[in-house]
């Protein structure tokens, strides 16, 4: 009888630690993208996006027929900087492998120090190292994103860029950041939830040029919400393939692991992944809490 109220009191307890892990995770795929019309934002000087023709009506015989044709630059709303953008040898949007388009994904959440040290702040090397310490090791082959909370300025063109006469302001990703990036050579790509890697004040852009020179591909102009975990997901970065691309226009999709377990592209090794280090650990401890409770209830009976 006492061994049934246990055994009973241990899967209880377990199936109470496996329901807190979904609270981690995400269950369906969440859209980092903007719509792509014309109230994209693009980086001043750079062609923003326009319809050029647009045929949409019903024939003579009431069938109907709709197409259009559209004029954009490549670093406009949602997209991908390709390593060529800044650095003479590196990848062109289509020379990118599909496997460093499809990875895991980690946020670094910025939001709560740009709400409190306003718009010139940059994600610094300790701001990495604290992240490691709090949520465990980024995972290898894993694009990084970082989340100041600044997609709630997107519909503002001039709140998003922060335009101050000549200047912009908005923050970006340090100089020795990046650098500790590609020192982990566990990152293939660095996404934001601003217009460039680089904060606004920039300009000469180091963090474009370190992260390109080391085949690293940038995301700007993403739309992070607040209830993305800070890991434990994937993304699928899928920029308009163009051949001889510096960037394109991207659909940036964060997905559940479960999606793409047991798919071929074993590469990812995601089966695991999914379910974070304290899950496991607090499975492992009540078990051993409950067989120790067990033992002392026998041996003072
Ligand atoms: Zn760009």
């Amino acid at each position: 009888m006492r061994l049934l109220f246990f055994l009973v009191l241990f899967l209880v307890s377990c199936t109470l630690f496996a329901l807190r892990i979904p609270k981690w995770q995400i269950r369906e795929p969440v859209d980092l993208s903007w719509d792509v019309d014309e109230d994209s934002l693009y980086w001043p000087g750079i062609q923003s996006f326009f319809y050029s023709r647009k045929v949409a009506h019903f024939d003579e015989e009431n069938r109907w027929y709709a197409m259009s044709e559209f004029c954009t630059g490549e670093h406009g709303g949602t997209h991908l900087d390709a390593p060529y953008h800044f650095y003479k040898y590196g990848w062109k949007v289509g020379d990118i492998p599909l496997q460093r388009l499809i990875a895991h994904a980690v946020i670094v959440d910025m939001s709560d120090i740009v709400h409190r040290l306003g718009p010139n702040i940059q994600l610094q090397e300790a701001d990495l190292i604290d992240w490691e310490r709090i949520h465990g090791p980024i995972p290898t082959q894993c694009v990084l994103l970082v989340r100041f909370g600044w997609s709630k300025y997107y519909k503002y063109r001039d709140l998003y860029f922060g335009l101050n006469g000549t200047e912009m302001e908005f923050p970006g990703i340090a100089e020795d950041a990046a650098q500790w990036i590609v020192n982990s050579k566990k990152i293939v790509g660095v996404g934001v939830d601003t217009a460039s890697l680089d904060y606004g004040m920039s300009t000469t852009f180091p963090t474009h040029r370190i992260l390109f020179e080391n085949s690293i591909y940038g995301i700007e102009n993403l739309n992070i919400p607040r209830h993305l975990p800070a890991r434990g997901f994937n993304v699928l970065v899928m920029p308009m393939k163009l051949k001889e691309g510096t960037g394109a226009p991207a659909r940036v999709v964060a997905i559940p692991d479960v999606i793409l377990t047991g798919d071929p592209c074993s590469a990812l090794e995601l089966s695991t992944s999914a379910v974070p280090w304290y899950g496991h650990t607090s499975v492992v401890l009540s078990s051993l809490l409950l067989l120790g409770m067990y033992a002392i209830n026998c041996f003072t009976l």
